[in-house]
């Protein structure tokens, strides 16, 4: 069998393009590791807001917010987002960088200044100290990433896409008009490859001879600790600290901590750097009134970064047929529904809002992308 597509990659843009593709033809989706979402899908802070990014990515968020508010009938049992809030607070000689943030409010965004008064009610175990100035963004939720992904691989199947894990794409060539696509065990042909494969989607352009993208995985890292006893975690706010990169958020009872760090790696499986962790839980102990005596959980996870920092999706244009879904940064998850509309859009050459829209700011040609 020749399928359409041939997908590389079970994460959150691998399973969101085979569910929009199959619609329009036969999908095969190929990942390498045991389950679909071990990498960084399955290791995200799970935040959906409009106002991350750059302005490109900051309008696809916007225009994923209905699909997240109204996903289609049948594709998961409770809702993707959960209201939870950002307080952004500044310490002395910080409250300039919570203008930016002010700028950004909008109708049905609002990003207001509060009190520090009410922003050490909302989170009492911040240093009063520590809060001059503070900003609040009611509209940031949570997202239910496990639903989302269950969701498109469920919906995916339901459309005739075959999804196979423990196969790691090594080859792939040309072959009578068709990719031959070779795992270690077996072989497959498909009239185009979706490259999915994040962190490792330059690894797969290599492979059909296209040229790089220039993409960077940048490892972050978070960690678990245990809330302090008297909050409700649950009714937390996310938070973040102005001229830092750290940030918090109430996780299933436990307060998530990351130091928003970007380190440079290959794509591998992540894991936390020691001295980061011990380096991010100083940082707690004097940034806030918790005491950090245990780290309950600690991961790392790999956000992938072209120079501009907007995701990359089209045709390759030295590569026929060869088609890049990759570079979402860290907002991969918030972006999914509209990239992977934008995937089925393109590869059917589908007029649509959405390819209006972001088809020429998102293409691989803004890198000259050709041939070797
Ligand atoms: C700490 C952290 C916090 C984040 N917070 C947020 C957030 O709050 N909101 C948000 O929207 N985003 C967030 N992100 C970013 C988001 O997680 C990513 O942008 C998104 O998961 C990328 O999805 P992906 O499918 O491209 O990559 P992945 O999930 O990494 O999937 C790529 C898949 O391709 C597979 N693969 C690779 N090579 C091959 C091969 N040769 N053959 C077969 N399969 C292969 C891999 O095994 C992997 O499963 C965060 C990321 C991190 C690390």
């Amino acid at each position: 069998m020749i399928y359409d597509f041939g997908v590389v990659g079970g994460g959150i843009a691998g399973v969101s393009a085979a569910y929009e593709l199959a619609e329009h033809g036969s999908v095969l989706l190929l990942e390498t590791e045991n389950v679909m979402g071990y990498h960084a899908t399955g290791r995200s802070a799970a935040l959906f807001t409009r106002n991350f990014g750059g302005p490109v990515v900051r309008r696809i968020n916007d225009a994923s917010a209905s699909f997240f508010a109204q996903p289609p009938s049948g594709f998961c049992d409770s809702p993707l987002l959960s209201a939870r809030g950002c307080l952004t607070v500044a310490s002395a000689g910080f409250e300039e960088e919570l203008k930016p943030l002010l700028a950004m409010s909008q109708a049905g965004e609002i990003v207001c200044r509060i009190d520090p008064k009410e922003a050490l009610e909302r989170v009492p175990f911040l240093r009063p100290e520590r809060v001059q100035g503070a900003v609040y963004e009611a509209n940031v939720s949570d997202i239910d990433v496990a639903s989302l992904h269950q969701g498109y691989i469920k919906g995916a199947r339901m459309r005739g896409a075959e999804m196979l894990v423990k196969q790691g794409v090594l080859r792939i060539s040309r072959d009578a008009g068709a990719w031959l696509i070779e795992t270690a065990n077996n072989s497959f042909r498909a009239l185009h490859i979706i490259n999915a494969a994040g962190a490792w989607a330059d690894e797969i352009g290599a492979l059909v001879g296209a040229r790089s993208v220039g993409l960077v995985p940048k490892r972050r890292t978070g960690i678990l600790i245990k809330a302090p006893n008297e909050i409700v975690c649950a009714k937390l706010p996310a938070i973040d600290f102005a001229g830092t990169d750290a940030y918090m958020k109430p996780d299933a009872g436990r307060l998530m901590v990351s130091p928003g760090d970007a380190t440079p790696s290959g794509p591998m499986d992540a894991w936390a750097d020691d001295m980061d962790i011990a380096v991010l839980a100083d940082w707690i102990e004097s940034e806030t009134l918790i005491k950090v005596p245990k780290i309950e959980h600690s991961w790392a996870g790999l956000r992938s970064f072209v120079p501009d920092e907007a995701p990359v999706v089209g045709f390759d244009h030295g590569v026929p047929n060869f088609f890049w879904l990759a570079g979402q940064g860290g907002y991969g998850i918030m972006m999914a529904p509209v990239l992977a509309k934008l995937t089925a859009d393109l590869c059917t050459k589908a007029n649509s809002e959405i390819s209006t829209e972001f088809a020429v700011a998102l293409s691989p040609a803004r890198f000259n992308s050709f041939a070797k």
